[in-house]
């Protein structure tokens, strides 16, 4: 294994998966909901395989679905894309970070993202020879705030790229405007392309969510980045996208065509067919999830964590602390021997491991009553 590759194991999120299949235990640890998207979407699909559907597609993604996004765009963010030339689908947004960081950094280059950090990011980093400038999301008022001054001192000469996740995985973080809009003059002043990871764009419950690429002067120099798994509940289909100038997004697409040259074809007419949904699908989808928030921040509450309330994704992270907890890692390796339940540790999503130690992440995509039942265990450590 090359050196560069060396510091990164196996994934968390693979980890603790398997541990709750071997314990049996509930699994509120990898991000994915336990109920399926949208009827229309999965006959859509089927309807492809059986139209034979079922050939290499166009490289940039079928004309359809280019359509279907730039269309959703254009209806939820007032933002302009030619669907030939400014929009790729690519094979997740896991593929299309890690092409859009293959194609903008020379080794050497710094990277300005927030820690904690959604796995892929530090990977694709290091997979490019380029260094990452992480800038500490800390507790306060009850969710997660940075220092400006920590973020300024981070960019520097070498910066190339901005990478900002909003809404955040894994604290549920949604940057407010003026957080936004310190991100944007930064990336100006230090000529810095913003790539912009937005999977959660539709689970916003507090707030509202503003693409980075709205503000004065970042069209041109932002590449967005999004994905059908998180909105459509179908993680297991790895269809997203990139929307941005087609400068950038032509250079993603040179990088991207030798890592998987094309994504699987019956999935890409059916997310066409789900982006045309109406409004409601979308407002619907966010208030079922704000209600299960709401649910699992009340439950681990009653069970004595500290919880910090997301207003965003379908994460939240909570303080081990007032349990006696001290190494979010030691806790959640324990949690399925002793009561039955998988959580995340985000302490490995952080450079600065401290500022993460006592913290994990728990997913509330999932049933209510799956929900409940991890509670019910959960309240047993107290
Ligand atoms: N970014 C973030 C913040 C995520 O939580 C995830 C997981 N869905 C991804 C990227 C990867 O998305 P995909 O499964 O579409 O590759
Ligand atoms: N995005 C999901 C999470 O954060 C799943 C990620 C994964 O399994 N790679 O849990």
């Amino acid at each position: 294994l090359v050196a560069r590759m060396r510091p990164f194991g196996t994934t968390i999120f693979a980890e603790m998966s398997a541990l709750a299949t071997r314990t049996g235990a509930v699994n509120l640890g990898q991000g994915f909901p336990d109920t399926d998207g949208p009827p229309e979407m999965l006959e859509a699909a089927v309807r492809a395989i059986r139209d034979g559907r079922n050939q290499y597609p166009p490289g940039p993604g079928i004309p359809e679905l280019r359509a279907a996004i730039a269309a959703h765009q254009r209806d939820f963010w007032g933002l302009e894309y030619d669907p030939d030339g400014e929009v790729l689908v690519t094979a997740g947004a896991t593929e299309a970070i890690a092409a859009a960081i293959l194609a903008m950094c020379e080794a050497g280059d710094e990277v300005v993202c927030f820690e904690p950090y959604y796995d892929s990011y530090a990977a694709s980093i290091a997979l490019a020879g380029a260094v990452r400038r992480p800038v500490t999301l800390r507790p306060s008022d009850g969710g997660y705030s940075f220092d400006p001054d920590e973020l300024r001192a981070a960019f520097g000469p070498r910066t190339r790229l901005v990478l900002l996740n909003s809404p955040h995985n894994p604290t549920g973080k949604v940057f407010t405007a003026e957080e936004l809009a310190l991100i944007a003059g930064l990336c100006l002043e230090h000529d810095a392309v913003a790539v912009t990871d937005e999977v959660y764009e539709h689970l916003v419950f507090d707030g509202a969510h503003v693409p980075l690429a709205g503000l004065p002067g970042m069209r041109d120099r932002t590449v967005q980045i999004s994905s059908a798994g998180k909105t459509f509940s179908c993680t297991g289909w790895k269809v997203g996208w990139v929307c941005g100038p087609a400068a950038l997004v032509s250079a993603v697409l040179r990088v991207k065509q030798f890592l998987t040259f094309v994504n699987a074809a019956p999935q890409q007419p059916a997310v066409a067919v789900a982006l045309g949904l109406p409004r409601s699908y979308f407002t619907g989808f966010r208030d079922s999830l704000r209600d299960k928030r709401d649910r699992l921040c009340a439950g681990l509450a009653d069970a004595g964590f500290g919880v910090l309330r997301p207003a965003g994704t379908y994460f939240v992270t909570a303080d081990i602390t007032p349990l006696g907890g001290s190494d979010g890692v030691e806790f959640c390796r324990s949690l399925p021997e002793r009561c039955g339940v998988v959580a995340v540790p985000t302490q490995v999503f952080y450079d600065d491991v401290a500022a993460g130690r006592r913290l994990i992440r728990f997913a509330f995509c999932k049933r209510d009553e799956v929900l409940d039942e991890a509670v019910a265990r959960l309240r047993k450590l107290s």
